[in-house]
């Protein structure tokens, strides 16, 4: 027990620190090279008050940015901001970070598709390539080109201003995309297969 790692003061802008007790770091989740702060990367921290289980640069896998300065509240503890997702679930595409999460939630703004979906990444000329694959719903789906090329590109539009990348969407038949459990199952990184 003891002081959690961080509050939430009236002001609302990032949580404050306890760093009387924890001191907090950013490092990038690949490289583990520690970012100054006001860059976004993994939240690492260590205990400094902790006797019997002390931790060491411990890595919570969220992924966030640390804030210096006063806050409007007076205090001066160092702020993180929202967490913006798992260091396990980003993939960096052409050197941008992506996550599975942000496909997602384009996805579920269109009633076209099922929220079933394939990320499929690769490697071609030395350029990382993304396909992402999605069912289209049994209502929607059918014969009429002109009304699928509008689908597909209308989603492919909505990824590239949510990923700031370029995607190749390619429609799948209801019911095709395998219904899996558990950790990555939503990307196929073909990059770490060579
Ligand atoms: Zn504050």
């Amino acid at each position: 027990m003891g002081p959690g790692v961080s509050y939430e003061c009236e002001v609302q802008d990032g949580s404050h620190i306890n760093e009387d007790h924890f001191y907090p770091e950013i490092i990038h989740p690949d490289t583990l090279v520690q970012l100054p702060h006001g860059q976004q990367g993994e939240l690492v921290f260590t205990t400094l008050t902790k006797e019997g289980m002390p931790l060491l640069r411990y890595r919570t896998k969220d992924l966030c940015t640390l804030y210096d300065g006063q806050c409007a509240c007076g205090r001066t503890s160092v702020r993180m901001g929202r967490i913006i997702g798992r260091s396990d679930d980003m993939l960096i595409i052409r050197g941008i970070n992506v996550f599975p999460s942000q496909v997602e939630s384009v996805i579920l703004e269109m009633p076209e598709f099922e929220p079933q979906y394939m990320l499929v990444v690769d490697r071609v000329n030395n350029l990382d390539t993304l396909q992402v694959q999605v069912e289209v719903r049994r209502d929607f789906f059918g014969d009429d080109i002109g009304r699928m090329l509008n689908m597909k590109k209308t989603l492919a539009d909505k990824l590239k201003s949510v990923l700031s990348i370029s995607a190749d969407v390619k429609l799948m038949e209801p019911g095709s995309i395998e219904r899996s459990q558990g950790k990555g199952k939503h990307v196929i990184d073909k990059r770490k297969l060579v």
